[in-house]
């Protein structure tokens, strides 16, 4: 038998919760509603759209499916928020393609694009991965991550107290040899666009620091750090950065996996953050998912498949729930993004 073809099966006898709705209303902080991650609900009719959110019990959902220009916004602001003002937010992005034309300048110019997207009625600015790992300036060298140049993109998004959504780097064994040792392999094999080995890739810590300079030197800024601040396999340097950087927030989203391993340390950096913690699946509008994370949140169970497959995606091994008390809940579920996302006080 090949290795790949083995499916163990657990013979562990441990209890299944089923948890339908969660304990409190939640305010999905980290999902998408176009293709390739949302579903093309923008496709769909957003009375669907809404059952599916009501049988979750999501209050709130922030679409960070806006795009970078005016267009693809306002299509989301016409589908989705003006059928349902106080159900979504609907984030914008940057444009870096134009970066070459506008040079040095880049910052200044995308400043002003976020005040129009937030004119529009966008209501956060998403940063996606390729910052970091494939933007490129003028002369045609990659752009860090703390690139003063856009100093004035940041500042913009403090101003007008729009949160940023920031994702850089992913899994860190992304950045790995893809060998026997890598724990990703089946997936990197999969996606071999997923893989950025170092070189011609930053290296992943390069991308860490960077990250924790940006957040640091933007204090009016509320950042919030994707996927456990982009590093879920490190607990102890999240809850670093947060120590350091009262404006920097994250989300748990597609990070079961890395969360539900860890389940001792996972339990203590919620309890101990769980003013910054903001609960996110970035799985879509799917009521499945909803309730693996509920149950990841609000349970003990022991030992669950965090995926639909057999096989889990992100790595083979299983999850513990977390058990979390009902105040961390509570602010998990929707207090923070109240705060962060939703801007009100309180
Ligand atoms: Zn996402």
């Amino acid at each position: 038998m090949l290795l790949a073809d083995y499916r163990p099966r657990p013979a562990l006898v441990a209890k299944t919760t089923e948890v339908r709705r969660p304990r409190f209303p939640v305010i999905d902080a980290h999902n998408h509603l176009a293709e390739p991650f949302g579903g093309g609900w923008d496709q769909r009719p957003v009375s669907q759209l809404l059952d599916v959110l009501d049988e979750a019990g999501v209050r709130a959902y922030v679409d960070l499916d806006g795009g970078w220009g005016e267009h693809i916004l306002q299509r989301h602001l016409d589908h989705f928020k003006a059928a349902a003002p106080e159900r979504f937010r609907i984030f914008g992005g940057v444009d870096w393609s134009a970066w070459p034309e506008q040079g040095d300048r880049f910052g200044e110019w995308a400043a002003a694009r976020l005040r129009a997207q937030a004119a529009r009625g966008a209501e956060g600015l998403k940063i996606w991965k390729p910052f970091g790992l494939h933007v490129r300036d003028q002369h045609g060298a990659l752009v860090t991550v703390d690139d003063a140049r856009l100093d004035p993109l940041w500042a913009t998004a403090g101003e007008l107290r729009l949160p940023v959504m920031i994702h850089v780097a992913d899994p860190v064994a992304f950045f790995w040899p893809l060998d026997a040792h890598n724990e990703r392999w089946e997936e990197l094999l999969a996606h071999p666009d997923w893989h950025f080995p170092s070189p011609p890739f930053p290296a992943f810590m390069t991308l860490m620091s960077q990250l924790a300079d940006l957040v640091a030197r933007h204090p009016p800024t509320t950042f919030i750090g994707a996927h456990v601040g982009c590093y879920a396999e490190n607990l102890g340097w999240v809850g670093e950065l947060l120590d350091r950087c009262p404006n920097f927030n994250v989300d748990i989203g597609a990070r079961l996996a890395e969360l539900g391993r860890q389940p001792y340390t996972a339990r203590r950096f919620f309890i101990r953050y769980a003013d910054r913690i903001l609960f996110g699946t970035d799985l879509g509008a799917d009521l499945a998912a909803y309730r693996l994370y509920y149950r990841f949140l609000e349970t003990d169970d022991e030992y669950f498949n965090y995926d639909a497959d057999e096989i889990p995606g992100q790595g083979r091994w299983h999850i513990y729930g977390l058990y979390l008390p009902d105040d961390v809940l509570e602010k998990v579920y929707y207090r923070n993004a109240e705060r962060v996302v939703l801007r009100q006080q309180g």
